[in-house]
């Protein structure tokens, strides 16, 4: 598998996998087949309610820890976020049973954003966290944390796919050392994705799928990305996309379907701010 090298020198896959509306009751069998399928990039959330189950398919795959790329992520926390940070990790990574992290990423930019970054960092220096990042972070947000603190994100984990590309926002995020990854890379198959006139003739031509055009784009703009499916089969085929190369034309081509803005929802709307601010996590 292709690596790409964060900002702090960490490897990290290109292409992993992520449990996102995966019901716990299915993660495990769904986390053990990706596995079996060659995935090595776990990508979960504490706001996922899965974590526990991941962890059982990582014990029970007989991999090697140092194998495994394992990112969870850090829910809004209440005052004082510093302490209430730290023990957020420490519940996420019990339910993991792991004792580091490779990747820990504060999942929304709200709540104390400064402090649960201070307690990040703590984490990161001390070796639990391998890497720290963000998520859902627009670029006035991500270079506010950068420029203030000590670390910068190795990661900002945002909605990119065909019809939300942030080319913009990945230029930006190169001149700051923070490496673009992303969620919903189909879109979650919104827009009718799948069928998709374009991405359906280029996948002709390259005799692969729809989902293989998104997953080889994303790959090839440097973008790391990490499908979902509950499917073996499509773990299978979302993996299998390294083995041809979109021309430069195929890629301009592809560059037309930016509509430039987000296809689930806005981070500056002020009631899906209230929202997820408010949002508290069991345990
Ligand atoms: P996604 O990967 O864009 O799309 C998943 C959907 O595509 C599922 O309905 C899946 O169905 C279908 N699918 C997968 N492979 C396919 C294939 N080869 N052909 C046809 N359909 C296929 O959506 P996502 O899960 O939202 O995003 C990916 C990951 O990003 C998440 O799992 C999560 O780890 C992360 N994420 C992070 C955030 C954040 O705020 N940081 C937000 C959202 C997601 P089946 O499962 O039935 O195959």
């Amino acid at each position: 598998m292709q690596q790409v090298t964060l900002n702090n020198g960490v490897e990290m896959p290109i292409l992993g996998f992520g449990v996102y509306q995966i019901p716990p009751e299915q993660t495990e069998q769904t986390v053990s087949e990706a596995l079996a399928a060659g995935y090595r990039l776990l990508d979960t959330a504490a706001s996922y309610g899965n974590e526990e189950a991941v962890g059982r398919a990582i014990r029970n795959s007989g991999i090697p820890r140092g194998e495994l790329f394992v990112t969870t992520k850090l829910w809004v926390q209440d005052a004082p976020a510093e302490a209430n940070t730290k023990r957020a990790f420490e519940t996420s990574l019990a339910k993991l049973g792991l004792d580091y992290l490779d990747l820990y990423l504060m999942h929304q930019p709200y709540g104390d954003v400064y402090g649960q970054w201070r307690a990040m960092e703590d984490l990161n220096r001390e070796g639990r966290a391998k890497a720290i990042g963000v998520a859902n972070f627009y670029p006035d947000r991500l270079l506010d944390l950068t420029l203030n603190n000590d670390i910068t994100p190795a990661v900002n984990q945002i909605e990119t796919h065909p019809f939300f590309q942030r080319a913009a926002d990945q230029e930006l995020m190169r001149e700051h050392g923070v490496q673009i990854q992303s969620w919903g890379g189909f879109a979650e198959g919104k827009n009718d994705l799948f069928t998709q006139p374009l991405l359906s003739e280029i996948g002709a031509k390259h005799d692969k799928s729809v989902a293989q055009v998104v997953l080889r784009w994303l790959t090839q703009r440097g973008v790391v990305a990490i499908p979902k499916s509950v499917r073996a089969e499509r773990m299978a085929e979302n993996i299998d996309v390294f083995d041809f190369e979109l021309t430069n034309e195929q890629m301009a081509q592809i560059s037309t379907l930016d509509t430039g803005s987000s296809l689930f929802f806005d981070h500056h709307d002020p009631e899906m701010v209230t929202w997820l601010a408010k949002r508290r996590l069991d345990g």
